[in-house]
């Protein structure tokens, strides 16, 4: 198993404490990792900053080259990333290598394609005897932290855009799942001049600190939690450094009476639990319309009890287990709390799974009124809860009541309603019929607190560029 960091173009083993990394389906640890000393962080990011110039100068041409290998190199080791993603999440093989690989193959094909035609105002006299011009230049150094829901996938959403600008970088993986992450340096260390792309490991206290406060870095992007966003934010307010944040999310599904309700009870089913609904776009709370709302409680609780559970090549296997055991605790905390409360009711699930792992069953709670924990905090869990509304008007207050902003759902026949919500939603996406489809050409970013950045499409390139204007005196 490949655990060095990839520094300078050299593959190098962390001199600091060593870390378990566990494969949750079981409990087992599956390898023990050094973090990086400050030394080697330090290492990091002075062979990014040595490396940018160059890597800066190259063409867009000759950039999108090495994202189309990187993308190739991705899909003929598909097979052995899948498989480490999936025993270090806990996430089902097949979902690892059927939708995640061919996603992250994409973005990096996508933004190879991007960097060569990136947009701005045409150059002209905007003022007479002067010609102006836009560039849109690389920012230097880019820390970049991911979270531990899809290792590689966010590693992807950071890496493409910034070296399709012509940044170079430093990743930190999350520490609990970073196999992947080391795997894939590894991979590309001979497609990118060396220190182009650097990676070190470790905890966010300690070497992700020492990486974000580095001077030479000169932006920061963060997929994480609104707690990490802060602190990111504590740096930049000292440094001024550039942020990109993608935080956390709560995302809101409205079912109106008209609605096909099959659909809404296939579409929660699927898009609350994938992932084991250890996904910041999660379909988690949902809110039905009256006459539809016993209705959908009652068939999703028993589609929601059909979800099948296991390890990672389990026949059939739809849901894995959380991430760690002080996850499970924290999933099984907002689950008790809930039930605690009268007017809750728990209608499928509610216990942690058998076995070593870190399962936990898949949960619908119902009766869940705006005002609960559970309906205003993210579980990041297969735990969905399910609240009522009457009218339209509220539909729309109880989801934008929220400190989360980041992606929401419309579910009815009626076009013209759809059309409303989606304009009165305070979400970064919403969908409508439909709930937590991706493609690489649309961003995916939030408003309010789950932050600002926009991964994936023109934005996200755009967000790791700097708007320069060039006026030349006739
Ligand atoms: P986290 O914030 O605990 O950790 C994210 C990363 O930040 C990790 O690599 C961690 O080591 C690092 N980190 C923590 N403290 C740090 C510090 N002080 N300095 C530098 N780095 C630090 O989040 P997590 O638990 O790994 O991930 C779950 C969270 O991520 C959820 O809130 C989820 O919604 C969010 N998320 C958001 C998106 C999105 O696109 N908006 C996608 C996936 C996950």
């Amino acid at each position: 198993m490949q655990t060095k960091m990839l520094i300078d173009g050299q593959l190098q083993p962390g001199s600091g404490e060593l870390l378990p990394v566990y494969n949750p389906a079981t409990g087992e640890v599956l390898v023990r990792i050094a973090e990086a000393g400050p030394e080697l962080v330090a290492a990091a990011v002075a062979a990014a900053d040595r490396a940018f110039p160059g890597w800066a100068r190259t063409t867009p041409k000759d950039r999108a080259a090495v994202l189309l290998q990187i993308a190739d190199c991705v899909e003929q080791h598909g097979e052995e990333l899948a498989r480490l993603e999936s025993d270090n999440c806990g996430k089902p093989y097949q979902a690892a290598l059927n939708d995640e690989i061919p996603g992250i193959a994409d973005v990096f094909r996508f933004f190879a394609g991007a960097a060569r035609c990136m947009g701005g105002s045409a150059a002209a006299e905007y003022l007479p005897g002067f010609t102006s011009m836009i560039r849109r230049d690389p920012i230097g150094v880019i820390a970049q932290v991911t979270p531990w829901n899809y290792p590689l996938m966010m590693a992807a959403w950071k890496m493409a855009p910034a070296l399709a600008a012509g940044n170079t970088l430093v990743l930190k993986p999350s520490e609990i799942t970073p196999l992947t992450s080391l795997r894939f340096f590894e991979l590309i260390a001979d497609l990118l001049p060396r220190g182009v792309a650097n990676i070190v490991f470790g905890r966010g206290a300690g070497v992700g600190e020492t990486l974000v406060n580095a001077d030479p870095v000169r932006m920061i992007s963060l997929t994480g939690s609104i707690a990490t966003g802060r602190k990111m934010l504590e740096v930049a307010a000292r440094s001024l450094k550039r942020t990109h944040l993608e935080l956390g999310g709560k995302a809101p599904v409205l079912v109106f009476d008209d609605a096909d309700l099959a659909a809404v009870v296939e579409g929660v089913r699927s898009f609350g639990y994938y992932n084991a609904g250890q996904d910041c776009t999660a379909a988690s709370r949902i809110y039905v319309q009256d006459k539809a709302y016993e209705n959908v409680v009652a068939d999703l609780a028993s589609a929601v009890s059909s979800i099948q559970r296991g390890t990672q090549d389990a026949e059939g296997v739809e849901l894995g287990p959380l991430v760690s055991s002080a996850h499970r605790e924290r999933v099984a905390g907002f689950v008790e709390r809930a039930r605690a409360e009268k007017h809750i009711e728990v209608v499928t699930g509610g216990r942690p799974g058998a076995g070593g792992g870190f399962f936990y069953e898949p949960t619908v709670v119902a009766g869940a009124t705006q005002a609960d924990e559970i309906v205003r905090r993210e579980v990041f869990g297969p735990v969905v809860s399910v609240t009522r509304f009457s009218d339209v008007d509220q539909a729309i207050a109880f989801a934008n009541d929220s400190d989360y902003g980041l992606a929401s759902s419309v579910w009815t026949s009626d076009i013209g309603r759809a059309m409303r919500v989606c304009a009165e939603l305070q979400y970064g996406c919403t969908w409508v019929n439909t709930h937590f489809m991706l493609c690489s050409e649309m961003p995916h970013g939030g408003q309010k607190q789950s932050g600002y950045g926009k991964d994936m499409s023109q934005y996200g390139l755009e967000d790791y560029t700097s708007i320069r204007h060039v006026m030349i005196r006739h």
